[in-house]
């Protein structure tokens, strides 16, 4: 029998046993297909024993029926003319398996000729896990082509500088065929302005450092046109060699709205910043943009020194500020507006009045923004605060009026009528009034006109006083010499000389302080200690100068002044109710106070009824 080996010079039972361990299944015909030879691995290939399987033919048994045909002819044809066919070379096809499995093989057939007559051999290889192997590759490679042919992302791989691969819309995005760009040096491809850029990220990447994982540049199209792509990279291999794997996205018009915003923004802030109401956006609370009105002019910042703040910038403080956000918020959640005018702080420290209006972007969420306006009301401000002042004082001066006529009538009948009373008793006994009581009707009468001309002198000054005609008109004074000479004239006008016991304490060279206005404090005060507490008792006045200030007690022992009446002491007209018929107007410690505060000082009291009441003024040295 021939086998495949015949022709070899190893014996028989050698050849056998290398037939029956090879890896491939070994099967040999005759040339009717009959099965010759069927070694182990073919037993187990196809499922059938070599008793099974030699004197079958070949193309029943393992030959699939689509190519036993083909198997027929090729046979024939080469043992008719010699025709090769698939002779003598590596051929994949299927073979069957006896359980009908059809499934791939590696083939390979070369024909013996013994004695004139020709026998075939074949090695079948199993070769269908291979094939499955390199199925599944080539779907998932289709896969990945089918990805990248179709990704709306351009993908290209760089290395040395040149594209080693690019998708199609990589190829659209630069406008190129993909011989041109295999054939550009990818930096020519770049905008001349942003190659130094996209070469440096380049090299960095190739080198491992970190790169800005994606970023923009613009790249020049054959015909010169400008695309604004963005542009990730990873570094690769690429056959073994360092590359680049490159995304490109087409981001030509985000760029182009980006700079067509970001003018139509520069226009809107130049617009903005030349006005010359303050503007400002306030967003989450604190100030995001502000306009070189409100921040340098109004509120006297440096550019962009509020930036980041809160609007408490331009309060006086904390307080302030609080009761403005208690003012605006609920308005600004309540109606998506607010209006309101505030005091508000440069950064010097000066205020100035201020309308403010606010719009909220979103009433609902107020962290959204809102933006306010701020206008200068000052002058505005300043021209209402004077109508004011002005009719408060008119209202004043008329009350004063009124007033002035209620006192005349009550407090000037007496004198007056005392005055008339002499006369008439000088007029009817003059001849035969005796000397002494003459002159008694005489004194009676100088002392009525004096009381009156006293009242007078306090009306007028009380006057002047209330309408902010009375002037501070400071001179070198000794304070301690006033207060001698004031002493003297107030026991005189009162008729009670030695009651007043002065006592100076500090330094005593001579101080800026205005003598008139202070005769006018010292002497009503003097002059009240005397007139409410009973003629024996005695008077305490006492001067401290200190290097600041000096201060003037005046201590009586009289009638002091009842808790009701304190509060309103000061007040012009007021006398409290236990004067009883002691003389007065009310006018005196109103003109104290106008005279003490012309000196920037300040005039206290403390009393108790029955006990008596001492005064202090307090006045700073202008000079000190
Ligand atoms: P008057 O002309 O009535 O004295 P003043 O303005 O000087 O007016 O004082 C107002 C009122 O204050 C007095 O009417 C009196 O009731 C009370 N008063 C002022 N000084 C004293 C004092 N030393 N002792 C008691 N009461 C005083």
């Amino acid at each position: 029998m021939a086998t495949v080996f015949s022709d070899l010079s190893l014996d028989g039972r050698h050849a056998r046993l290398l037939i029956d361990t090879a890896n491939d299944a070994v099967v040999s015909i005759d040339h009717a297909s009959v099965i010759l030879d069927w070694n182990r691995t073919a037993e187990r290939m196809f499922g059938w024993s070599r008793e099974e399987a030699v004197g079958r033919i070949l193309t029943d048994l393992i030959v699939p029926p689509q190519h036993r045909e083909a198997h027929h002819r090729g046979l024939a044809r080469f043992l008719a003319n010699r025709t090769p066919g698939i002779l003598n070379r590596r051929v994949e096809t299927t073979a069957l398996a006896r359980d009908g499995r059809e499934f791939d093989i590696e083939l390979s057939v070369w024909p013996v000729e013994t004695d004139g007559s020709f026998t075939f051999s074949a090695f079948l290889r199993d070769i269908s896990e291979r094939k499955q192997a390199e199925a599944a590759m080539r779907r998932s490679e289709e896969k990945y082509r089918q990805v990248v042919e179709n990704a709306y992302e351009g993908i290209i791989v760089s290395q040395d500088g040149r594209l080693k691969f690019a998708n199609p819309r990589a190829l659209e995005l630069t406008r190129r065929t993909l011989e041109e760009a295999l054939a550009t040096p990818f930096i020519e491809m770049v905008h001349p302005d942003d190659r130094a850029r996209v070469y440096g990220n380049y090299l960095r990447r190739l080198r491992g450092e970190s790169v800005e994982p994606n970023y923009i540049f613009r790249s020049i199209t054959p015909a010169g046109e400008v695309v604004s792509l963005q542009i990730s990279a990873v570094a690769i291999e690429w056959e073994g060699r360092p590359a680049t794997l490159n995304f490109l996205t087409d981001v030509t018009e985000q760029v182009a709205l980006a700079r067509d915003l970001k003018e139509t923004l520069a226009e809107r802030e130049a617009v903005l910043e030349t006005t010359a109401i303050g503007i400002m956006f306030i967003q989450n609370g604190r100030i995001k943009w502000i306009n070189d009105a409100l921040e340098k002019t109004m509120l006297g910042f440096d550019d962009g020194e509020t930036i980041g703040h809160t609007g408490e910038v331009a309060f006086r403080d904390h307080a302030d500020w609080s009761r403005f956000l208690k003012a605006c918020i609920p308005a600004l959640e309540r109606t998506g507006t607010y209006e309101g005018d505030w005091e508000v702080q440069r950064k010097d420290g000066s205020m100035w009045w201020c309308h403010m209006s606010a719009k909220a972007l979103d009433p609902t969420r107020l962290g959204q923004g809102t933006i306010w306006f701020f206008l200068d009301i000052s002058a505005r401000q300043r021209a209402e605060e004077e109508v004011r002042r002005a009719l408060t004082r008119e209202r004043e001066l008329s009350e004063l009026k009124t007033r002035f006529v209620s006192l005349a009538s009550h407090e000037f009948r007496t004198p007056l009528a005392a005055i008339l009373s002499s006369i008439e008793l000088i007029e009817d006994f003059g001849a035969t009034l005796a000397e002494g009581e003459r002159g008694e009707l005489i004194r009676t009468i100088k002392g009525a006109v004096a009381r009156m001309t006293g009242m007078l002198d306090q009306v007028m000054l009380i006057g002047r006083a209330e309408a902010d005609r009375l002037e501070f008109r400071p001179e070198a004074t000794d304070p301690a010499v006033l207060a001698a000479a004031l002493v003297r004239e107030t026991e005189q006008a009162h008729g009670t000389p030695g009651r007043i016991q002065l006592r100076v304490r500090g330094t005593s060279a001579p101080r800026l302080l205005d003598p008139k206005l202070l005769a006018h404090v010292l002497g009503n005060l003097l002059s009240n200690a005397l007139k409410y507490s009973p003629s024996g008792s005695k008077v305490l006045f006492e001067l401290e100068s200190a290097p600041a200030s000096i201060s003037f007690l005046v201590t009586d022992y009289g009638i002091g002044i009842p808790q009701d009446d304190q509060p309103r002491i000061f007040e012009s007209f007021h006398r409290a109710r236990n004067t009883g018929n002691i003389d007065g107007t009310g006018l005196g410690l109103s003109i104290v106070k106008h005279c003490v505060e012309l000196h920037g000082g300040t005039v206290d009291f403390e009393s108790a009824p029955g006990q008596g009441s001492t005064f202090l003024v307090c006045l700073p040295d202008p000079m000190p």
